[in-house]
């Protein structure tokens, strides 16, 4: 067994933990980012704003398109297409996007270590991690003052602490090949028949398509993908599966944002071990990197606590709002569908992509948004 002594541990090395890694060492702390596996691809649509990639320093060589229109579907089959203004959605590929993050880390001085968090052995003013180094199967023993957790949905960090999981929504995707798809156009398929209490998507990164969809329960959605897939593509799925998948059709789960843990003392959640998964979009890239850095300021102040404070300011609210929105509006097809066309009206696209794209959004603008979903609860 290998000893090894370092201020802060970072369990996880996808956006959160490269993030919240880099931040640490640019504050000048000793940090060791432990990640499993440097050959992982994350099954995710990888769309991220393109106002989050400067201020997020992604750099620009891992976007593989950027999106300027989104079309958002009903349930009964009317669509309303929205011009993206003041922005674009880019769209990343997971593992050069998760390696040039890393890379960046350590650029910055972060260690990073290609082994498995296996459990605390002990937590407290000192924190003590058990982990397996991945090409050697060295057991390490990493006493460390902080730890930040970015282990994404298998939460074996926040289990190991002793807290419960969140709830999930469920998803299947695929890249597939994009042939004659218009690679201007991000797509969004709401309703029962497209997935319920999510959506159906397709995302175009030039060369592929990701094409997916969520759902609450695991057990309807390789029936739900194949019948999107048909109804979309116009084609039968066996022969679709052999002709057009560039990959095969992965499962994976999103947490649920609820009532998320920041921190228990010195061991802190971030990115998706945090739950900062966007309620309705799912948007999880920009929201993971936003906490791995707050999480890590927070540890260079030596206040851990303070990462929720400063979570809760910038983001509360908007989680709340998209959370009601999630709870009340997409369950029932009646208001999906009237929610989907809602966003015919300018100023309704307005806020929706204010909600996307400027990040930075005032809290002037924030209060619209609230009253305006206001407005739609009311008259439903
Ligand atoms: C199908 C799908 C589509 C999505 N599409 C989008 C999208 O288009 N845009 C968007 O913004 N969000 C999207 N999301 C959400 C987004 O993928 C996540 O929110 C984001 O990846 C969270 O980043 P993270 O660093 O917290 O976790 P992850 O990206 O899951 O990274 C966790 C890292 O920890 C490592 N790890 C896990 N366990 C251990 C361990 N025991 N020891 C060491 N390392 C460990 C993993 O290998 C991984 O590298 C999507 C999600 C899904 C499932």
């Amino acid at each position: 067994m290998k000893e090894i002594r370092t201020q802060a541990l970072v369990i996880g090395g996808g956006p959160a933990g490269a993030s919240a890694g880099r931040s640490l060492a640019q504050s000048g702390i000793d940090t060791i980012i432990l990640e499993r596996d440097f050959s992982y691809t994350k099954p995710c649509g990888g769309a991220i704003p393109s106002s989050a990639i400067a201020e997020l320093g992604i750099p620009e060589r891992v976007i593989r398109n950027k999106v300027t229109k989104i079309k958002v579907f009903s349930p009964r089959g009317e669509s309303v297409s929205i011009d993206l203004t003041g922005g674009t959605f880019c769209i990343t590929e997971r593992h050069e996007l998760d390696s040039s993050l890393r890379q960046a880390a350590s650029e910055n001085g972060a260690s990073i270590i290609e082994s498995e968090f296996i459990r605390f052995e002990k937590t407290g003013k000192q924190v003590v991690s058990l982990a397996r180094d991945r090409k050697t199967g060295e057991e390490l023993r990493i006493t460390s003052d902080y730890v930040i957790a970015c282990d994404g949905i298998t939460f074996r960090a926040a289990s190991s602490a002793g807290l419960p999981k969140p709830g999930f929504v469920y998803t299947i995707s695929a890249y597939v090949k994009p042939d004659d798809y218009n690679q201007d156009t991000c797509e969004f398929w709401f309703g029962a028949d497209y997935s319920m209490l999510s959506y159906s998507w397709i995302f175009p990164a030039g060369n592929f398509l990701s094409v997916g969809t969520g759902n609450e329960d695991p057990g309807l959605l390789t029936s739900i993908i194949n019948s999107f897939m048909e109804q979309r593509f116009r084609q039968d799925i066996k022969d679709f599966s052999r002709e057009r998948f560039i990959s095969k059709m992965r499962a994976f789960r999103i947490p649920v944002w609820s009532k998320p843990v920041y921190n228990l003392g010195n061991i802190l959640f971030a990115g998706d071990a945090g739950s900062t998964v966007m309620p309705v979009s799912y948007e999880g890239i920009y929201y993971s990197m936003k906490s791995g850095q707050l999480a890590a300021r927070a540890v260079a102040q030596a206040k851990p606590e303070q990462y929720k404070k400063e979570w809760e300011r910038a983001y509360k609210m908007r989680f709340m709002m998209m959370s009601i929105i999630r709870k009340h509006l997409l369950k029932n097809t009646n208001n999906i569908e009237r929610w989907v066309l809602l966003h015919q009206r300018k100023e309704v696209q307005e806020m929706a992509m204010q909600l996307w794209l400027r990040k930075d959004a005032s809290k002037r603008s924030l209060f619209s948004y609230v009253s305006l979903f206001r407005h739609i609860i009311k008259i439903w």
